[in-house]
């Protein structure tokens, strides 16, 4: 290692070159700011990440965000006129927005309006009257309410067992009986808090008045063509190479005067030294006690302790589908099924270009919190598992044979807001009022979707923008 001790000045630090962090840097540097990003990893995207295997176009991270707020809508709006590569926003089509739910032995839809849900065999009779006096249910009065008590208080068992679990293993590879409401889940929250009804909630925001601003989160499901890798790529073309460095290690940040200092080796070993008026970390929690080494123990492992759930994804190409409807946005699987598969999406479905003219692309989940010691199988036991699910689960006949069947593992996946959260908010809120110039982002607050990431990087941009 050569020491180099060159002291750059900039006027944001950005620590992770993952949506969030590369996002905030894309909005700093379009109102003219100077950004630097720094990230271990020696490619930028966190976890997003686009494969390719022969005709297929895979992801092996998230696989779809949602436009729900118009912060989202913005960026891509802007992406697709800044980027120089052209990053294209694509939303699903209609046919894909069919969600399936398995139940014996097969997937059964999701309904989506009142006549569906009168006729669907996947909640009890009682649970179906249940819901049309959910109106007149009284509100709760445990503001720690676990989502899956919540749900059935409301709305009763079989509607938490066959709709809001898989919701939670979709979402979160999540228990629904640990995770919080009013963190996990904080606009359903909202509902019974402010109206006293999810029913009587969702009627009267619906007719609330909406700016055009309002309208842009239209809830549509999203990628970009050619895949997701094509948005951090987006913005870090235009944030510029030059301003990104990968492959760093030792990264330690200290307070220095009115300001921050930044101290980590370069992908050769060299030391490097920046300094900033603030910096942003968008990385796990699990990273800042490293990263930050100057906040008080009480206060790092409020925000350290945070679990993220285990997940393995596995992507099966598919040449042909014997005739089968693969037409939907995927199905889930209720932990009651005891099945070993979270879910299966069928990208094939939703977005261009994902499998060959005739053949169909799957991603399998398995593991999450209640099936950690999925993570402990072998890669030919996983294999096993899907291949068997590809022909009791999705019908393909014995003589099917996949093209490619890929596997990828997050030890670390998605952050679960349990009962601590409201700690870890406290303890990140009294860090950044005594650390002026300290922004603590990324997942382990306001939310774990990419719609979270963009539009939390939009908020902390616009509030290092309007404080300066
Ligand atoms: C398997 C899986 C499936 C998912 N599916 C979906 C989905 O379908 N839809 C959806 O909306 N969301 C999904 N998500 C969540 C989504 O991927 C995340 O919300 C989003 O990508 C997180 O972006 P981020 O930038 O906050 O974090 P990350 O992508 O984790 O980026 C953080 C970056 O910080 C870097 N870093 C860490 N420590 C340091 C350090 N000390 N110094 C410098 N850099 C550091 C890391 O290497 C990383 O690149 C999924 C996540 C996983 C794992």
């Amino acid at each position: 290692m050569t020491s180099h001790n060159k002291i750059d000045k900039t006027d944001v630090i950005i620590v992770g070159a993952g949506l969030t962090g590369l996002t905030t840097a894309y909005w700093l540097k379009r109102s003219g700011k100077k950004v630097r990003v720094v990230e271990i990893d020696n490619r930028i995207g966190g976890q997003i990440q686009t494969q390719r295997f022969n005709h297929y176009i895979y992801e092996t991270g998230p696989s779809t965000g949602a436009v729900s707020t118009p912060e989202v809508a913005e960026l891509m709006n802007d992406l697709a006129d800044t980027s120089q590569g052209g990053c294209q926003i694509e939303t699903a089509p209609d046919a894909a927005k069919r969600r399936l739910i398995w139940k014996g032995k097969r997937f059964w839809e999701l309904p989506s309006g009142p006549l569906s849900a009168i006729f669907t065999p996947l909640f009890r009779f009682s649970d179906k009257l249940r819901i049309l006096g959910e109106p007149w249910r009284k509100r709760g009065n445990n503001p720690n309410e676990s989502v899956g008590a919540l749900a059935a208080r409301r709305l009763g068992q079989s509607f938490v067992d066959y709709a809001v679990d898989p919701f939670i293993s979709g979402v979160y590879a999540g228990n629904p009986y640990t995770l919080v409401t009013r963190y996990a889940l904080p606009r359903l929250y909202a509902l019974e808090r402010d109206y006293g009804s999810f029913i009587r909630g969702a009627i009267a925001k619906r007719k609330q008045p909406k700016t055009d601003r309002d309208r842009l989160a239209t809830k549509e499901v999203f990628s970009a063509r050619g895949g997701l890798s094509h948005i951090p790529q987006a913005e870090a073309d235009y944030i510029g190479m030059d301003n990104i460095s990968l492959g760093v290690s030792d990264v330690r940040v200290s307070p220095e005067g009115q300001g921050w200092t930044i101290v980590f080796l370069d992908a050769y070993g060299n030391e490097q030294q920046l300094q900033s008026r603030w910096v942003v970390t968008t990385c796990g929690a699990y990273n800042l006690p490293e990263l930050l080494p100057f906040i008080d123990k009480e206060r790092m492992d409020a925000i350290a302790e945070l679990k993220y759930s285990p997940i393995i994804e596995v992507n099966v190409g598919m040449p042909e589908t014997f005739g089968g409807d693969y037409c939907a946005f995927g199905g889930l699987v209720p932990t009651k099924e005891k099945r070993q598969i979270l879910g299966i999406l069928f990208p094939s479905a939703c977005f261009t270009g994902r499998a060959p003219k005739g053949g169909a692309l799957f991603s399998f989940y398995l593991g999450g919190v209640r099936n950690s010691e999925m993570m402990d199988k072998t890669d030919d036991e996983i294999r096993a598992i899907v291949t068997q699910n590809l022909h009791t689960m999705l019908k393909f006949p014995a003589q099917a044979k996949p093209d490619f069947i890929h596997i990828s593992r997050h030890q670390l996946a998605i952050p679960q807001y349990d009962i601590n959260s409201g700690r870890r908010f406290s303890a990140v809120e009294s860090l950044e009022h005594q650390y002026h110039g300290l922004i603590l982002g990324g997942n382990l607050r306001d939310g774990i979707g990419m719609w979270h990431r963009i539009t939390q990087a939009a908020n902390i941009a616009k509030r290092i923008i309007m404080s300066e």
